[in-house]
This record gives C-alpha cells, sequence and structure tokens, in this order.
C-alpha cells in the first residue's frame, strides 16, 4: 500500500509515518515528488491497521498497490525515474536517447580501444563489452575476465564514455563494480536471485536484460529484487524473446516498450542486436526502438565483425553505427526527444 502525505506535509510527519509503518512490520520506500510525498509501504500488509496510520497528522490517503511489483511500479512513482550514468552524468529516461554501443565481448586492447574511439565519435553515451560472457556452449570464447575489465576503464579514461558490462557470478561483483560505470545482469540470469541481490548493494546503474522465456511481471519482479535489496537505479532492457519463428535469433518484442513506461517508472532500453541476431536488421530496429519511446539502445558494433570472437552475425559496424545516428536523432526530434 500506499500512503500518500498531503502536500504541505512536513519531514516530522513523514517521519511519523514511517515509524507507525516500522512498527506494523513493514518496511518503507519514500517517494519525494514535487508536489507531495509518498511513502510505499512494503511487506506482509495484512496485520496494519489501516486507520492508525490514516488518522497519521497530514496524512491524506492509503492506497493499496494492485501490481505484483511495488517500488517499480508508476502507481508508486508517476514521474520517471532519471539515472545518471558514466563520467558525464548522462541522465538516462530523461528528454535524451542514449545511444550505447560496443563489441559483444572485450576481445583484445586494440579492437576494443578502436572500437571505444568510434563509438564516441558517433555520438554514442556508453560503450559495451563483455569481460565476463555466460555462453550458451562452455567450449566457446568466455571471455577475458579481469583483464577485459581493465581494458574497459581504459578505454572509458581515454574517450569518457560510460562502460557497461555483464556481471555473471555472485563472487565477482565487487571487482566488475570497481572498473565499470553500469553492471548488466544478462537475459540468462534474469530470474539468478542471488545475483540480483548482490545488486542492491551496488552503488552503482544496473541494467538488467529481460529473459528470453520472462514476461512482463517477471521482468519488473526481477527489477524488484534490486530495488528492494537497497539499488533503485535499474534500466530495462528489452532484448528480444524466444519464440518459434526461426529467421531472427530472437523476437523483438518492441510493444513492450509502451508497456513498460505505462507500467513502470524505470528506464527502458532496447538491445536490437540479441533482439535480431542479424546486422542488416539492427538499424531498422534501432529507429523502430526510439519510435516506440525507448530511453536508450544497446548496440553490438565490432570493427570487423566477420573474425569477431562472439555475435558477429548481429554486430554492425562503426560505418554502419555512424549512418544510424543521425537518422535517429531525427526520429527522435519528431517525437519531441533528442538524441
Ligand atoms: C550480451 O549483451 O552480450 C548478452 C550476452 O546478452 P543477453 O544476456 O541478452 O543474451
Ligand atoms: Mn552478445
Amino acid at each position: 500500500m500506499i500512503v500518500v502525505m498531503k502536500p504541505g506535509a512536513t519531514e516530522q510527519d513523514v517521519r511519523h509515518v514511517v515509524d507507525l509503518v516500522n512498527e506494523f512490520g513493514l518496511k518503507e520506500h519514500i517517494i519525494y515528488g514535487t508536489n507531495r510525498t509518498v511513502i510505499a509501504c512494503l511487506g506482509d500488509k495484512r496485520m496494519v491497521d489501516k486507520g492508525a496510520i490514516e488518522n497519521a497528522p497530514n496524512v491524506e490517503r492509503i492506497v493499496p498497490i494492485l501490481a505484483p511489483y511495488k517500488i517499480a511500479s508508476r502507481e508508486v512513482q508517476k514521474e520517471y525515474t532519471q539515472i545518471k550514468i558514466g563520467p558525464k552524468d548522462f541522465g538516462l529516461g530523461g528528454t535524451k536517447i542514449g545511444v550505447i554501443a560496443g563489441p559483444c565481448a572485450v576481445e583484445n586492447e586494440k579492437q576494443l580501444l578502436q572500437t571505444a574511439e568510434k563509438v564516441s565519435a558517433a555520438g554514442c553515451i556508453g560503450l559495451r563489452a563483455g569481460a565476463f560472457k555466460p555462453r550458451t556452449s562452455p567450449y566457446s570464447f568466455q571471455g577475458l575476465g579481469v583483464e577485459g575489465l581493465k581494458i574497459l576503464a581504459k578505454a572509458k579514461k581515454q574517450t569518457g564514455l560510460a562502460v557497461v558490462t555483464e556481471v555473471v557470478a555472485v563472487e565477482h561483483v565487487e571487482t566488475v563494480a570497481e572498473y565499470v560505470d553500469v553492471l548488466q545482469i544478462g537475459a540468462r540470469n534474469m530470474q539468478h536471485y542471488p545475483l540480483l541481490e548482490a545488486m542492491g548493494k551496488v552503488k552503482k546503474p544496473v541494467l538488467l536484460k529481460r529473459g528470453m522465456s520472462a514476461q512482463l511481471d517477471e521482468f519488473l519482479l526481477a527489477a524488484e529484487y534490486i530495488i528492494n535489496a537497497g539499488n533503485s537505479q535499474v534500466i530495462l532492457c528489452e532484448r528480444g524473446i524466444r519464440t518459434f519463428e526461426e529467421y531472427v535469433r530472437n523476437t523483438l518484442a518492441l510493444a513492450v516498450v509502451p508497456e513498460l513506461k505505462d507500467k513502470t517508472h524505470l528506464p527502458v532500453v532496447v538491445d536490437p542486436s540479441h533482439g535480431t541476431g542479424h546486422a542488416h536488421l539492427v538499424p531498422a530496429m534501432c529507429r523502430a526502438a526510439v519510435a516506440a519511446g525507448a530511453d536508450g539502445l544497446l548496440i553490438e558494433c565490432h570493427p570487423d565483425p566477420e573474425h569477431a570472437l562472439s555475435d558477429g552475425a548481429q554486430s554492425i559496424t562503426p560505418a554502419n553505427l555512424s549512418e544510424l545516428m543521425p537518422q535517429l536523432k531525427k526520429i527522435a526530434q519528431a517525437i519531441g526527444r533528442d538524441v
């Protein structure tokens, strides 16, 4: 449930309600809006005497939260959350759309630094690349590990780009968080609950990918795990779901973008690379994602896709990327945004 405070409520009134809420064994999550403060009460509310809270000074009303996800829901927070990422504090979820691009994996220093320069020159705000790779086959390239993180840190220093990389295990969380700006939870780990809880302790934004067979509620409940564990900086990423269709690697469910923007205040980004599996489909899906209202894009981009150690087939080239960016800008401007 949510306790909606009256517009003039003081900090003392809010603290008083929080104390009551805690007495009933519930945890509070306070949202300071422009007009009023609301207090989301989380936990088993069967034991709560609603009347006691309703009578507290400057409480306007108490409303139940109907969605199974609570703090991620727009029932609790109407305004969209902006998440600051990278050394330049780009506000993802604001008017400007953030494009993050880079290879599937860090392969070597030259490959990554070269790509980073191109990604930055194209006008992207972030660089993506995996150092720890969750590969379907144990015989595929598994990533450079910590060596890859060091290369990512170097690329960040040289370009000022926000660096995004995946974390696959709870024991790697602290190390990964030391080197990068945004920690990615991959589709295969969307319901890896100990990892989601570990993300709650991190002081950096988390990019959570939708599991390949996850429904929207499950996706948002995974986000809720992270927020409930203490980190509200969660970015949602649609990367396609598995269907019966075979001409694509995954089916990019773009209708989820406006649906998520209706249901949650968290920023939504789209990954058309994993969402299609084919480089020739990526630019069109990037344009469509921007038109659909995405706050950002996560694109695989490799200087030499034919020789990529992973996901070459779905990687566009830096030249494709610089051709795409002005198109995205025009589409964004047509809907009152910018790139
Ligand atoms: C990736 O971003 O390279 C990746 C492995 O993505 P996903 O988890 O969406 O498959
Ligand atoms: Mn990949």
